[in-house]
């Protein structure tokens, strides 16, 4: 069967009977039984599930209105609620926890008829840019299998890639849906802060968490979060703005000439990969013939960018991880006698070391006699960068930069060095910090024959904005 990476293009087979639901969905089962081995990217097939829908959807196509998303094959990280499946965030400590509702965004997918195929891998709790510290291991990237498929959606990204499914939603904290998509040639866009439901997605760090998905086109991103966007009675901080067409949008013509800032750093610092800032010089020259307005803007806090994630996404999730106690939520250790005990071996046996590093380092940040010094420090820092970037946003539509310093890195290398790992980060947090929308679009093989992407961050609910100019630069 061929490998679509749009759903319109699918429809033209699927609507018209060259194949059935079921076919489509048994194609993608064979193949991920035959990839996943090797792979590491599903921790679960929903067999049952998406062989039912697969059913219900060929009814309709023959005699009823199937819906927009009619047969898109999709996964779903680990860290998303889909009622009565498995649901682990990959951590031993919600080994055989299953969902009791489904999130937001799962029914939106389903009223519409995707299908959703199994949950995908994931660094545990979203903690990390390389899948590696998932309690089911590391993710393989389908590109180069010695190398990791970036993080923390890194199942996501590595399915999409390797045509296990269509699309994929990942979430978002701080740059688990663009990095991986930047390492594995694929398309990931982070809604703005609120554009979409986070009922039912497991809280990281709540103040920067965004589910979005992860695509191979523009148009199937443009398509799903029109079905996933939009205000949710279950989510206070869910937008009510109106949900544009993104689709039928970005199909219409465009010829509106951008003003892009190129964050100066991202091209002259030699912490970036030296093929990586001449590709970026290289697309600014492309853009500028193609009419936009290109500058190289001084944007002089990188530096501060990763520490003031850290502090904050650290202490944020040593409040929400304390319901997983053994007796709120996960594993209990048969170990415990009283009830300190029982969180005591729990939380030590549950949690695997990069989670516990992040509880005891946001617990710490929170303490009464650190609090102002740490956390209210970075809150403070935090509500200076947002500003400095929405100065330049006054002035410009978009800021761009590399998603990444670097392509994949080898599976291993920096597991044991979590500052290096942190350092990953450097481009992505800076949307996560502000709440502003940021996509990956790939547009460069490097020598080493790994893809990289070119990241956009764009205003407040921008995303059209964000699709039309991935549209014109993909490659
Ligand atoms: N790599 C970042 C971290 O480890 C981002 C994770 C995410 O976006 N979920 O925190």
């Amino acid at each position: 069967m061929k490998v679509y990476d749009r759903l319109s293009d699918l429809h033209v087979d699927l609507l018209s009977g060259t194949f059935s639901a079921m076919d489509w969905v048994n194609h993608h089962i064979a193949a991920i039984e035959a990839q996943n081995k090797e792979l590491n990217a599903f921790v679960e097939i929903f067999y049952q599930e998406a062989r039912d829908r697969a059913t219900v959807l060929d009814q309709k196509i023959k005699f009823g209105k199937p819906g927009k998303l009619a047969g898109l094959v999709v996964g779903i990280k680990d860290n998303i609620c889909y009622k009565g499946m498995g649901l682990s965030a990959g951590s031993r400590m919600l080994e055989n926890f299953q969902s009791l509702f489904s999130a937001t965004v799962v029914e939106r997918l389903l009223a519409e008829d995707a299908i959703i195929i199994g949950r995908l891998n994931c660094d545990e709790f979203a903690m990390g840019s390389s899948n590696e510290t998932s309690f089911y291991g590391p993710v393989r990237n389908p590109i180069d299998t010695t190398k990791v498929p970036g993080g923390s959606s890194g199942g996501s990204a590595a399915a999409v890639a390797a045509g296990l499914c269509q699309v994929a939603l990942g979430s978002d904290t701080g740059g688990s849906i663009r990095q991986p998509a930047s390492f594995t040639g694929t398309f990931g866009l982070k809604p703005t802060y609120g554009r979409v439901s986070r009922h039912g997605l497991i809280a990281f760090a709540s103040s920067f968490d965004q589910i979005g998905p992860i695509a191979r086109s523009t148009e199937d991103l443009a398509v799903v979060m029109e079905v996933i966007a939009g205000d949710d009675q279950f989510d206070a901080t869910a937008s009510t703005q109106e949900v544009p067409a993104y689709s039928a949008k970005l199909k219409e013509e465009n010829n509106q000439g951008y003003r892009i800032a190129v964050l100066r750093d991202t091209v002259e610092n030699d912490g970036v990969d030296k093929e990586i800032r001449e590709h970026m010089l290289a697309k600014i020259s492309e853009l500028r013939q193609a009419g936009h307005q290109v500058d190289l803007v001084d944007f002089p806090y990188f530096d501060y960018l990763v520490p003031i994630y850290y502090l904050i996404a650290t202490a944020e999730a040593s409040s929400n991880l304390a319901r997983f106690d053994g007796v709120h939520f996960g594993y209990r250790s048969p170990k415990g006698t009283d009830l300190e005990s029982i969180y005591k071996h729990s939380r030590a046996e549950g949690f695997g070391s990069e989670v516990k590093r992040r509880i005891i380092l946001g617990t710490f940040v929170l303490s009464s006699g650190y609090y102002d010094a740490y956390y209210g420090s970075a809150q403070k820092a935090r509500n200076f960068i947002t500003k400095k970037m929405r100065d330049i946003l006054d002035e410009y539509d978009f800021m761009l930069t590399p998603t990444s310093p670097g392509t994949a890195f080898s599976i291993g290398i920096e597991r044991d060095n979590p500052v290096q790992m942190y350092l990953e980060d450097i481009f992505t947090v800076m949307a996560n910090i502000s709440g502003m929308p940021s996509i990956s679009v790939p547009t460069g093989i490097h020598t080493n024959g790994l893809p990289y992407g070119i990241q956009f961050t764009g205003k407040y609910f921008g995303e059209l904005d964000l699709l039309r100019i991935s549209q014109q630069v993909k490659s």
